[in-house]
Parts: C-alpha cells; sequence; structure tokens
C-alpha cells in the first residue's frame, strides 16, 4: 500500500527474522513508523544484536526512508518498577538498563514502559517505587540518549499510570529523560471517552494540566473490546471495538494529535495490521 506522509503511521512488528527485516514489512504494510520488542519480551535478559545486526538494521532504516524519530521500543513484559518484591525490583532495573543499551546500540532513541504495578501496597508506595527505580537505571545509563516513554496504562491489578495524575507526578520528580505514551483502549478503559467532542476537551483539558501535550511521543491507536471504563485491556481491531470509525474520526479530528506517530497494537499480526492501516487510512484519516 502507498504510505501516507502526512501522518505517521505504523504497528507493533515481529522482529523474529531479524531486526532489518522490521523497516521492510513496516513499508509492506502501507506504514512508516513502526514499534518492536528488542529482545524476547518474556525473558529477563537481552541478546545482543551483532555489529552486523546493527548495520543491516540502520542500512535498511535508510533504504525504507524510516525516520529514527518514528520507531519505538517497547519493554518486555516482566519490567515492574513498582513491584514491593526486591528480587523482581532488581531484576527489573537491570533488564531496563540492558535495554536501553540494546536501543543504543540500534540507533533507536524512545523506549516505552508500562510503569508498574504495586500489587496491593497503594500508589503512593508505587509511585515513589518507580521513580526510585527510574533513577537507579539512569545512574547507569546517565549519558545515554534514550527517552523512556511512560505508557497509560489500564486500571486494573495494582497499575500505576491508568490517570495523567500520576505519570505527570513520576514525570516531575524523576529528573532524567521521560515523555509520554498515549495508549487509547487502555485510556478508554479508564474512563476518557475519546469518542465525543466534550470527552475530547476533558482528555486535552487533563493532559495540558499535566504532562503536557507537547511530551506525548507516541499513540498507542487501540480500539476496545469493552465499553467505556471497563478496565478490561483488551485491544480490539480499528473500528471493530467500542471506539469505533467515529470514535477515532473525532479523537484525529483534534490536530494535537495529528503529527504524533499512530502505532497499532492490534489483534493479529503483518497481514491484520495491513488491514487496520487500510482502514485507519480510508475511513478515518481521509475522512477528518
Ligand atoms: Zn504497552
Ligand atoms: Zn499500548
Amino acid at each position: 500500500m502507498k504510505v501516507d506522509r502526512r501522518f505517521k503511521i505504523g504497528a507493533h512488528m515481529p522482529v523474529s527474522k531479524g531486526f532489518y527485516k522490521v523497516p521492510y514489512e513496516t513499508k509492506e504494510i502501507g506504514g512508516n513508523s513502526f514499534q518492536i520488542f528488542n529482545h524476547s519480551p518474556r525473558t529477563w535478559k537481552c541478546s545482543w544484536p551483532n555489529d552486523k545486526e546493527i548495520t543491516k538494521f540502520k542500512n535498511s532504516m535508510r533504504d525504507c526512508q524510516i525516520n529514527f524519530d518514528n520507531a519505538f521500543v517497547h519493554s518486555g513484559y516482566l519490567v515492574n518498577l513498582a513491584s514491593p518484591k526486591d528480587d523482581v525490583w532488581e531484576k527489573s532495573i537491570r533488564l531496563l538498563i540492558e535495554e536501553i543499551k540494546t536501543c543504543e546500540l540500534l540507533g533507536l532513541k524512545y523506549l516505552n514502559i508500562h510503569p508498574g504495578s504495586h500489587l496491593g501496597e497503594g500508589e503512593e508506595y508505587g509511585l515513589k517505587r518507580i521513580i526510585t527505580a527510574l533513577n537507579r537505571v539512569f545512574k547507569v545509563v546517565e549519558n545515554s540518549d534514550v527517552i523512556i516513554l511512560l505508557e497509560n496504562v489500564s486500571p486494573k491489578g495494582g497499575n500505576i499510570g491508568y490517570k495523567f495524575e500520576h505519570l505527570g507526578y513520576i514525570m516531575s520528580e524523576f529528573k532524567g529523560k521521560v515523555a509520554i505514551t498515549y495508549d487509547t483502549c487502555h485510556g478508554f478503559d479508564a474512563g476518557y471517552d475519546i469518542t465525543t467532542h466534550l470527552g475530547m476537551k476533558k482528555l486535552i483539558e487533563e493532559i495540558e494540566q499535566t504532562v503536557r501535550i507537547e511530551n506525548i511521543k507516541m499513540i498507542h491507536l487501540n480500539d476496545s473490546k469493552y465499553p467505556l471504563a471497563s478496565a478490561k485491556d483488551r485491544h480490539e481491531n480499528i473500528g471493530k471495538g467500542y471506539i469505533g470509525i467515529n470514535g477515532f474520526r473525532n479523537f484525529l479530528s483534534f490536530e494535537e494529535f495529528q503529527n504524533i506517530p499512530l502505532i497499532l497494537e492490534t489483534p493479529g499480526s503483518n497481514l491484520e495490521h495491513a488491514e487496520d492501516i487500510r482502514i485507519l487510512q480510508t475511513e478515518i484519516l481521509n475522512k477528518i
């Protein structure tokens, strides 16, 4: 599909065939931006890319004309910077440091994380634990150019970061390089209604009072399998869930969000994401 250069669009891409394949496959599905895991997300170890893999990846980025500013890494599933369990917390800090170093090797500057879950210890405890962990991480990688993106999450399981107040607090207390990802499904789960004009006005006002729009560096564009404020965290393909085509048209008609990379984390893989991008392009972006 032809890539629409007005918008930055892409999906979470598989890396199983090698990092260098990602830019080519991104083009194939009609994208010009992407997100990846930089190691197996269910393990505590990074597998360092070798020099040859790094060169191949950078060449393919150039070949496909994908800007490094529009390429993102999502941290593994195991990292929990708010964990009250000391062993998990220490391992999370170590893994995040390795993930940052892997980003550096690949020339990728944004690493998206879920702030963490306090697992019942309370939000204040969780927030403090996250800030301490981030400070520990950046003591080790203080000269790194990698920017941590805090993603808003679904309000379940002791999660920190389902509201902007949490993200804003972490941003203000942690002095390192940090910005924000807004996930539309998680936000819908938390009661941010992007399907109405009033809902968008409220969302933008809340963002401006906390993290500020200019700090949002990525949108995770996901429909939601469940209604507003369900707290289920079940992503759906674009237009097939409760946000729907009209909801996304409403969301993306606000120019504040039009210049931010829109990354799909919808069910399926490249084939389904190509279809989601086609729908996003023809039914939503062409009609706003
Ligand atoms: Zn995420
Ligand atoms: Zn997400």
